[in-house]
């Protein structure tokens, strides 16, 4: 029996790891649950799986929770440092990251620090400061499992194998709803639209981040620092179906994939169960239902963000930290529709010319910049806005 503590559990992931946990009566046991904001589904869940503890990080959300519990034996917390002591519990064994964005680093860092197994969906802690995570993960024994398909299906891939034959890792994109489009069709593209994915129904940051492929930027970051291998052994190949899931190429020139229906259930279940594979009843892949599976170079020039992720981790230190600051910024006032699908493109661009570079950051240096970052695309923002007028 696993004992889980799940942050982000009200989150399209964090819901899609509630299903597989009940689906396996008997195998995992939720000891924590953390949400944010959305209360009614956090009580909903804490008395369907009963937990030993729930967390709602919104300290404003605190009494409401609270107040609904009280008749069951589950302790109640609020804030990002209740989370952070919680997560250290002795009782739990792993962790699942699924809080979106910077706002999950300080927790993951805090379950590592406690040597518990990490199954992360949270890619934007290691693309912040994959460096750091990964060297206190080794110090202190703990485990990161990806949950992220393409870096779930690589990690698959890589079992059994040696690091030092392998030749590249080719990271496949779905492309996004606006595959195959141009600037001239994309200057007009409004969030409801972007939202659209074809293939995977997501959190809207990341489904956002699919339509921008700044994902798949993310991804190539996030890739480098969970399996090691230098920035030209990472590759990006379109591949509009999402059926393989992602390959590693080795140094006799074999290739081997993942494949499977886009299910972040099959993900998710894997880093749960890790090293255990498990069965489950969930639709199988029927290849006379997809004989056709395509691929197509990235158009890095029409999708701009996938270029500036890439040039962030080249330039490594302190860059895709400021990238992913400048990103969530963006992202959230394109999702209110106050900028353009192209500006955001724009804005990340002149955010890290202005942040000051640092090679190897510290913790607080990372913080730093997060929040400088922020402070610049606003302000980018608030320009823009102004010129519209
Ligand atoms: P969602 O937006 O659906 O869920 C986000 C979760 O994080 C919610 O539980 C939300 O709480 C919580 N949250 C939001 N802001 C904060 C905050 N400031 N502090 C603490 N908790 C917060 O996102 P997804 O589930 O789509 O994505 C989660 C992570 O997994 C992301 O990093 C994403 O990139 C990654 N991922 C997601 C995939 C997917 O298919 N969805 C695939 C691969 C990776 P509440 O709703 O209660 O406010
Ligand atoms: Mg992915």
């Amino acid at each position: 029996m696993k004992r889980l503590a799940i942050l982000g559990s009200t989150g399209s992931i964090g819901t899609q790891a509630l299903e597989v946990i009940a689906a396996h009566p008997g195998k995992f046991e939720v000891e924590v649950l953390s949400a944010h904001r959305n209360t009614a589904l956090l009580i909903e869940q804490a008395r369907k799986f009963k937990p030993n503890a729930v967390v709602v990080t919104d300290e404003n959300k605190y009494k409401e929770v609270k107040d609904a519990l009280l008749m069951l034996p589950i302790k109640v917390f609020a804030g990002q440092q209740a989370l952070a002591d919680v997560v250290q519990w002795e009782s739990i064994d792993t962790v699942l990251g699924a809080i979106v964005g910077f706002a999950g680093l300080h927790s993951i860092l805090a379950a590592i620090d406690a040597g518990k197994r990490i199954a992360l969906a949270n890619k934007e802690t290691l693309v912040v400061a994959g460096e750091l995570v990964m060297q206190r993960a080794k110090e202190k024994g703990a485990t990161i499992i990806p949950i992220d398909s393409e870096h779930s299906a690589i990690f698959q891939c890589l079992v059994g194998e040696d690091m030092n034959k392998v030749e590249k890792l080719i990271l496949t994109a779905s492309g996004g709803p606006f595959l195959g489009r141009k600037p001239n069709y994309l200057v007009n593209v409004k969030a409801s639209h972007a939202l659209q994915h074809p293939n995977w129904n997501m959190g809207a940051k990341i489904s956002i981040d699919s339509a921008t492929l700044m994902n798949k930027g993310l991804e190539i970051i996030e890739a480098k620092w969970l399996f090691g291998v230098e920035n030209d052994k990472i590759e990006v190949v379109i591949h509009p179906q999402s059926i393989i899931h992602s390959m590693v190429q080795f140094s006799d020139g074999s290739i081997k994939s993942q494949m499977g229906l886009p299910d972040m259930k099959v993900p998710i279940q894997y880093a749960l169960a890790f090293p255990e594979r498990i069965p489950n009843t969930y639709k199988r892949l029927d290849f006379k239902e997809h004989s056709k599976l395509t691929f197509e170079p990235a158009d890095y020039k029409t999708f701009r963000n996938l270029a500036i992720a890439k040039d962030a981790l080249y330039k490594g230190g302190n860059a895709p930290c400021v990238l992913n600051a400048a990103n969530e910024v963006v992202v959230h006032a394109f999702l209110q529709n106050k900028v353009g699908f192209l500006e955001m493109s724009e804005m990340i661009e002149k955010t890290m010319e202005c942040v000051e570079f640092i090679e190897h950051p510290t913790l607080e240096e990372y913080i730093h910049s997060d929040a400088e970052a922020r402070t610049y695309t606003t302000e980018f923002l608030k320009k823009s806005q102004l010129s519209i007028y």
